[in-house]
């Protein structure tokens, strides 16, 4: 499939690269390496995000040259990264592109005309990287650190399930080629907002364990009064997931219609991809999200109900 993939992107010359709405590491790091990746193959690529560049990736190379927007600027075509649909990027107007669409989850889906999926790959980092070096584009120390801070992001710092011996070569590759461990780990690790912090306050005063799960939440009024951004809430999930004997974590958001958006974690016993998917969600066996009906007394009941029924990881 990557064959086709490069078949196709060198059939063409104008690109607009994309990723899922509310953007991780992997989606922002990984769009801004391939844009890099496009221009050094003689393209033209545009890197279009339906909500920015979260400040703690802002200092990513060429961070500051994406585009905000609800619609997709006119290109021959365009490459969703880590999407399982058009509509997870949240932009209008990509409907009638050449649509290529690279993804690394097992809840990945074939909605593009070329549909590279790779549950083996640890992040979407690593497709991007053999897209690359198949392509024979030299990789710059802006690409390596774009695409180190995508594995070091959605490998957990190399601590997830699914981290491997080529885990760690790829990350060597990338060292080699110019990214810096410290540099990149401190951008992310070491730059919390102040928000954020007293947003874990507010959620760690909710914090409820039953058996094995482990659950907060936060409401929009405890946002307020943190001044938080959504941005502010990735990661905190984890924070539940870090108490021995938790097995699985979930975060709850309240959003402005009334629903929830909900991010789940396991230490990988239990597959929670399966529980988000219940739910109109997906995401890997390990780290899964989705958004469920209110009020909060019954978004985590249902949840926890899955939770409850949820297959276990083979
Ligand atoms: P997070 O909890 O950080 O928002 O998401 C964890 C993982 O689940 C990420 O890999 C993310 O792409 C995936 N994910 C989160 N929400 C959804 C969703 O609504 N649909 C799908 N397909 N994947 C999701």
């Amino acid at each position: 499939m990557l064959d086709r993939v490069l078949q196709e992107i060198r059939a063409r010359q104008h690109f607009v690269v994309t990723s899922h709405a509310r953007p991780d590491g992997d989606a922002i790091g990984s769009a801004l390496a391939c844009a890099q990746i496009l221009r050094r193959m003689g393209k033209h690529a545009d890197v279009v995000m339906h909500d920015g560049v979260p400040r703690i990736y802002q200092n990513l190379p060429f961070a500051d040259r994406v585009l905000q927007s609800v619609v997709a600027p006119p290109s021959d075509a365009a490459i969703l990264l880590e999407c399982d649909s058009v509509k997870r990027t949240a932009l209008e107007g990509l409907d009638d592109r050449f649509l290529i669409s690279i993804d690394h989850h097992v809840s990945g889906r074939p909605f593009a005309h070329v549909n590279w999926i790779d549950p083996h790959a640890v992040a979407t980092a690593e497709m991007v990287f053999r897209l690359a070096r198949e392509a024979g584009v030299k990789f710059s120390p802006e690409i390596a650190t774009c695409l180190y801070t995508a594995l070091m992001t959605d490998t957990g710092s190399f601590m997830f399930q699914g981290t491997n011996e080529n885990t760690f070569a790829l990350a060597r590759e990338l060292v080699l080629a110019g990214a810096d461990p410290a540099h990149c780990a401190r951008g992310i690790y070491f730059a919390h907002s102040l928000a954020k912090i007293r947003l874990l306050g507010e959620a760690l005063r909710n914090l409820q364990v039953e058996g094995h799960v482990g659950y907060f939440w936060v409401t929009r009024t405890q946002m307020e009064r943190c001044a938080a951004l959504e941005e502010d809430c990735e990661g905190l999930v984890n924070y539940v997931l870090s108490i021995g004997g938790v097995e699985v974590a979930a975060f709850f958001r309240e959003l402005p219609d009334g629903r929830y958006r909900v991010s789940l974690r396991s230490k990988g016993k239990l597959d929670v991809a399966r529980v988000a998917e219940n739910f109109g969600g997906g995401g890997h066996e390990c780290a899964s999200g989705c958004s469920v009906e209110g009020p909060l007394a019954e978004a985590v009941r249902a949840v926890i109900l899955q939770i409850g029924r949820g297959p276990s990881v083979q």
